[in-house]
């Protein structure tokens, strides 16, 4: 089948030129493997889903935002102004576009996924700003772009035909086990919650997106 072109859009990243071509959007509704599924954004793993499915940070990621560092204590070594100077810069926004493009794939493979195959998704209400005190945790949440994360899931639920439910910001996701409802602290660090009260005992990311699964009202 063949299409209408709406608009054009040609841009530059680094000294990469890109062309974007934009469509009318079909709709496209998939038979759905699940009912629910609850995504927990995670610091280890860049999402956990409550079916079990893990989807780990891009390979060699930490690698990149590593050299990213290192470009960028070169450029301030260098004289401003110089020709040395100058081709550090180009070299650092290449490997920028690079670390944003391996970002958007990984992204888009994980927002297609849970589109196509689960009729709700719940997701968390991501509190950016509030994080900022955890400099680690900040750095993390701003690499996983949650804004891009939900952007994305919004128009590709209206594709796909699903509901994306955002639970309330203060759901204790984390905090509660997903076997008895007991309430406790659960520090970052700790990546196994042994509840207190039950004894239960789970993967942290996991037993969260169990927690955020049951918000969808059956
Ligand atoms: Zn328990």
């Amino acid at each position: 089948p063949h299409t209408t072109c709406k608009s054009i859009t040609i841009s530059r990243t680094a000294d990469s030129w890109f062309i974007a071509f934009a469509y009318e959007q079909h709709h496209e509704p998939t038979i759905k493997s699940h009912d629910v599924v609850g995504v927990d954004l995670g610091v280890k793993e860049l999402a956990t889903l409550s079916t079990g499915v893990v989807f780990p940070h891009p390979k060699h990621y930490k690698a990149h935002l590593a050299k990213l560092k290192r470009l960028s204590r070169v450029i301030a070594r260098k004289v401003k102004g110089s020709e040395n100077r100058y081709k550090a810069k180009i070299q650092l926004a290449k490997h920028h576009a690079k670390v944003a493009n391996l970002r958007k794939n990984t992204r888009h493979k994980i927002t297609t996924y849970l589109c196509k195959n689960h009729a709700k998704i719940v997701v968390e209400n991501l509190n950016v700003s509030g994080m900022l005190a955890n400099h680690k945790l900040a750095q993390v949440i701003a690499d996983c772009g949650f804004h891009e994360f939900k952007r994305q899931l919004e128009y590709k639920a209206k594709k796909f035909g699903c509901e994306i439910i955002v639970a309330d910001r203060w759901f204790p996701s984390s905090k509660t086990c997903s076997n008895c409802g007991h309430i406790q602290d659960m520090p970052l660090k700790e990546r196994t919650y042994n509840c207190g009260s039950c004894g239960h005992s789970m993967d942290r990311d996991l037993n969260a997106a169990i927690m955020l699964s049951r918000l969808a009202k059956p």
